[in-house]
């Protein structure tokens, strides 16, 4: 669209011009065509079957044309609305940094996957986790190498994610949360292990690489429990391994380190 319709006065000042646009072209299309069916002739005596016959021709054309266009012009812009709320609410629930679904993008995707999978008889096991002394790594290597950390991070929990049918969010911060459906406590926990020591690594840094490592909290969802139950939990175990010294997997149930990195 390049006019810019921002008021309901901008609007009503649309709508005005396109009826006298509209009215004009009526009104110039209907003139020529009687003018070359009838001829030119203001004061000739013409059948009055002739006149119904070119004025219903005239009619029927001119609505015909002008409504069709009006459709098309309108179907087109409901398309790019569609296309454009679509974009956006995907916007929403994305982390620009990280790829992975922001906060409300988790909420949103965890709460259903939890009640089908409560409904189902699937076990769920949440998993929070956060890299450790983040602040460090900032105030140490600078803000621009924090961020890389975040992105590379970002990116080994998409590609488990994608890999294992999971749920994972950047939750907030250095924070991150995911939902895994149909796994025993103990393939959650292998899991977590796992991306524990693949989030155990060095980043590329400018010039000097940053260590980096994370630790992880998981627990069972508990017949009865919502999603906020759940993450709290995981969040306890996590805030554990943090206590444990980091770099490590708490289950919410053992509150030790049930896996060391
Ligand atoms: P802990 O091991 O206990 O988690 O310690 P921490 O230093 O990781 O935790 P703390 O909460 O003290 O610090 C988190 C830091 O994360 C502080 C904040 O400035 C930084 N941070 C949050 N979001 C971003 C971001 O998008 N980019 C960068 N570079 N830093 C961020
Ligand atoms: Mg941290
Ligand atoms: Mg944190």
């Amino acid at each position: 669209m390049t006019k810019q319709i921002v008021t309901h006065r901008d609007a009503i000042n649309y709508t005005a011009g396109r009826m006298a646009l509209a009215g004009g072209l009526t009104a110039l299309v209907t003139l020529l065509f009687l003018l070359s069916d009838l001829g030119a002739d203001a004061k000739a005596l013409v059948p009055v079957g002739e006149v119904q016959h070119a004025s219903l021709i005239v009619a029927v054309g001119v609505s015909t044309v002008l409504s069709g266009a009006l459709s098309y012009r309108s179907a087109i812009l409901m398309r790019q609305l569609t296309l454009t709320r679509a974009e956006l609410a995907r916007i929403s629930r994305t982390d620009p940094l990280t790829g992975l679904l922001n906060r409300r993008g988790f909420d949103d995707a965890a709460a259903p996957l939890l009640a089908q999978a409560a409904a189902a008889g699937q076990r769920v096991v949440a998993l929070m986790c956060d890299i450790d002394r983040f602040k460090t790594i900032n105030d140490r290597y600078g803000h621009d190498a924090g961020d890389r950390v975040l992105a590379r991070i970002g990116t080994i929990l998409s590609d488990f994610a994608e890999a294992n049918g999971a749920v994972i969010a950047r939750h907030g911060g250095e924070e991150f949360a995911g939902l895994m459906v149909g796994v025993s406590d103990e393939e959650a926990t292998r899991y977590a292990q796992a991306l524990c020591k693949l989030c155990s690594t060095d980043v590329a840094g400018n010039d000097v690489a940053v260590p980096v490592t994370m630790s992880f909290g998981l627990a069972t969802h508990l017949p009865g429990g919502d999603l906020a139950a759940l993450m709290r939990r995981a969040d306890q175990a996590l805030y554990r391994a943090k206590d444990l010294g980091r770099n490590c997997v708490v289950q919410i149930d053992e509150l030790e380190a049930v896996a060391a990195c």
